[in-house]
């Protein structure tokens, strides 16, 4: 393909010159990148492997349970601006369904305790010690561990900075650690965990507020960016997976995708795909390779689902189960970490879990309801010490070639927020960057 020249695309063209971006990966950095870039004026290709957009972060119809079900239950936050923003810039600001007042309802399955977090204002979360939003066992230690994880180097684990001991670590910092890093907090990077604690409940109810995907995670997060691009001339194509990069001069030339070699030419490319693909691609760069996994399973009951305490989600303590969120008549577990979970067969897991629930739902000696587990097993990177400090940059060393991704260097943990402010990132650098056009 010669430089310049534009390039054909699913019938549209999309010229190689200098205003033209590809984006390759439509996960929510990949849509978030698309979506900047096309904001930015540019015009924007976008290539995924999989036949649907959202990566890890989608919605499918599942044949056993005859409903629409997400890969896994995803909470966002009031303080996650990235992701506002984001739904601002497509036309769906009001995508996700507030939970108002904010809380957060945990039962302690041992003991049959149950507390509510119920994040109120202030810079400092001086609710956790009130009556209303204490954990069982709380107290000014709390504070006096935020502060330690306020002040934590980066190679501090979470365990490092609070109570092992203590009732806390089980019924907070754990639970805290595993939602936030999907790491346990023996060895989850205290920095990364504090970023998001500072951002959100020291931001109190508003920061703190969650908001859920009451529709699916596709429709709220990935059908309306789709919609966006589409009604402004960008189709992404599926089922087309980048299998090399044609690299020249400290420039990308083209991306094969196997029965076709696409020219960039003077385009910019931004590369929003996982680690372990930016490992094969770009092996000179070095990233994080240890994951951990997402367990979810979705259980289809035989009428509405309904949660102790009555809310749209609860945190459970004392069983392997560690959040239960219901939608309609499907009642959907998560457990993060779950490194033991994911290497069990999926009708034992179902079956395990269930016999923790039904006392806790009240049904004592049910049969296992029709179930769909969901094993992720690289649901995100392992957010310790070690393997954050391995997170790149968006700069790639090639001149017209950037990363996104939760997985890269965004500060935050590895979330749809910081997936969202990645790609936005990478296009924000690309556009910023001078590079020496290719002469025609
Ligand atoms: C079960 C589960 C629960 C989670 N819960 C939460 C939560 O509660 N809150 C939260 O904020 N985050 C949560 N996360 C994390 C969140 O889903 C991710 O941070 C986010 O979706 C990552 O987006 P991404 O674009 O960086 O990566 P991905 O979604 O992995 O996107 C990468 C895309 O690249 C595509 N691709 C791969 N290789 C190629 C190739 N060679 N060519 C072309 N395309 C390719 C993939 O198919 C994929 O679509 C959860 C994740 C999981 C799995």
């Amino acid at each position: 393909m010669v430089p310049g020249a534009s390039i054909g695309m699913n019938g549209r063209e999309i010229s190689a010159d200098g205003r033209a971006l590809h984006v390759v990966g439509a996960g929510m950095a990949g849509l978030a990148a698309a979506v900047a870039g096309v904001r930015a004026g540019l015009r924007v290709a976008l290539y995924e492997a999989a036949g649907q957009a959202g990566g890890r972060c989608r919605s499918f119809h599942d044949a056993t349970l005859d409903r629409l079900i997400d890969n896994g239950n995803h909470l966002i936050v009031g303080a996650n601006r990235n992701v506002f923003g984001y739904l601002a810039d497509i036309g769906a600001p009001d995508a996700l369904s507030p939970l108002d007042p904010p809380r957060f309802d945990f039962l302690d399955a041992a003991t049959g305790g149950t507390w509510t977090l119920q994040p109120k204002d202030g810079f400092l979360p001086f609710w956790l010690l009130g009556r209303e939003g204490r954990v069982p066992g709380g107290g000014v230690g709390d504070l006096i561990d935020a502060g330690r994880l306020a002040f934590a180097g980066p190679d501090a684990t979470v365990a490092d900075c609070v109570d092992t001991d203590g009732p806390l670590f089980e019924r907070f910092w754990q639970p805290l650690s595993r939602a936030v890093l999907n790491t346990d907090a023996t060895e989850g990077s205290a920095q990364l965990l504090w970023r998001m604690v500072r951002k959100t409940f020291a931001r109190g109810a508003a920061g703190s507020r969650p908001y859920l995907a009451d529709k699916g995670l596709s429709a709220a997060l990935v059908e309306p960016a789709l919609a966006y691009l589409g009604g402004r001339g960008v189709t992404a194509v599926f089922n087309e997976r980048l299998r090399g990069l044609r690299i020249s001069d400290a420039r990308v030339t083209g991306l094969d995708f196997g029965n076709r070699t696409i020219g960039t030419g003077n385009a910019r490319v931004v590369l929003a795909l996982p680690p372990s693909e930016i490992a094969r691609l770009l092996p000179d760069i070095g990233v994080p390779g240890e994951t951990r996994p997402i367990v979810n399973l979705h259980y289809r009951l035989d009428g509405e689902a309904v949660l102790p305490g009555g809310g749209a989600f609860l945190g459970l303590v004392g069983t392997e189960a560690q959040w239960i969120f219901r939608r309609g008549d499907i009642l959907s577990v998560t457990i993060s970490a779950a490194t033991g979970m994911a290497a069990k067969p999926a009708d034992a897991v179902a079956e395990t879990i269930w016999r923790e629930l039904a006392p806790i739902l009240d049904r004592p000696g049910a049969p296992v309801p029709p179930c769909r587990v969901i094993k992720e097993q690289r649901a995100t990177i392992a957010q310790t010490p070690a393997q954050a400090a391995l997170r790149p940059g968006p700069a790639t060393g090639i001149a017209n070639l950037w990363l996104a991704g939760d997985w890269t260097d965004t500060g935050l943990p590895a979330t749809i927020d910081g997936a969202i402010q990645s790609g936005r990132e990478a296009v924000k650098r690309a556009l910023s960057a001078g590079f020496r056009a290719i002469p025609d």
